[in-house]
């Protein structure tokens, strides 16, 4: 196996292991966060079967990744870092998935963006679940609000995504989100990275954003 197989396989197995603990039958998606990392370090994971693929800038992104996608079919790619509203088009235009929206002004550039190029990439809110004063997400309590929003917007709510507080029990913050997407009626629960995936995975995350377990550190 290379190492990228074999990072692949470790992750993928921590995620079966965690399903088995919860009694769940279906396991969450694994998408590889290759941010920093260049097509060198990115092309042995898709040779290894991985075929999600997350940034968190638009402008890296663009420079690294047409060439990839054109080389192999399949290929889906997720942006899960802050968006500014002046790159929502660009954004739109390379991404099937955008884990980040969250607030409404950038709802309105997504949905503009949306009908200028005709792409409706499926959405996430992001949620500032531990309350961070420097950190992106929407409040809890403008959830409801924002959801409402990007509906009517036309946008493609999927469901919640988050990063918990640093440096503390993550647990707690899976388990907040995972209730207020029940009560939002969303099925999609954006959660977990290369520290607590299997944590995640016990508490219903359907999409798991695993980077530096997978590339190595950044
Ligand atoms: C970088 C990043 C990840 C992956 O982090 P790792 O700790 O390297 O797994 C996941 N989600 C977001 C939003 C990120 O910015």
């Amino acid at each position: 196996m290379s190492d990228a197989q074999q990072r692949l396989a470790d992750v993928q197995a921590g995620l079966d292991r965690a399903c088995r603990d919860a009694g769940r039958t279906e396991k969450p998606l694994l998408v590889a966060i290759s941010k920093t990392f260049d097509a060198d370090a990115i092309r042995p994971l898709i040779t290894a079967g991985q075929r999600h693929f997350g940034e968190n800038r638009v402008q890296e992104a663009a420079a690294k990744w047409p060439e990839m996608l054109a080389e192999t079919p399949g290929i889906t790619l997720h942006l899960v870092g802050q968006l500014q509203s002046n790159k929502a088009a660009e954004a739109v235009a390379l991404f099937d998935v955008i884990h980040s929206v969250d607030r409404p002004s950038l709802v309105t550039a997504l949905a503009k963006a949306q009908t200028a190029t005709g792409k409706h990439p499926a959405c996430y809110l992001q949620v500032n679940i531990g309350d961070e004063a420097q950190k992106g997400g929407c409040a809890i309590a403008e959830l409801p609000a924002l959801l409402d929003l990007a509906r009517t917007a036309g946008l493609n709510v999927v469901g919640l995504m988050c990063v918990p507080p640093a440096n503390v029990e993550p647990a707690p913050y899976f388990a907040l989100l995972a209730e207020h997407a029940k009560r939002l009626g969303l099925s999609g629960l954006s959660m977990g990275m290369s520290s607590d995936y299997e944590t995640a995975a016990l508490l219903g995350s359907t999409v798991v954003r695993v980077g530096s377990a997978l590339f190595g550190s950044r």
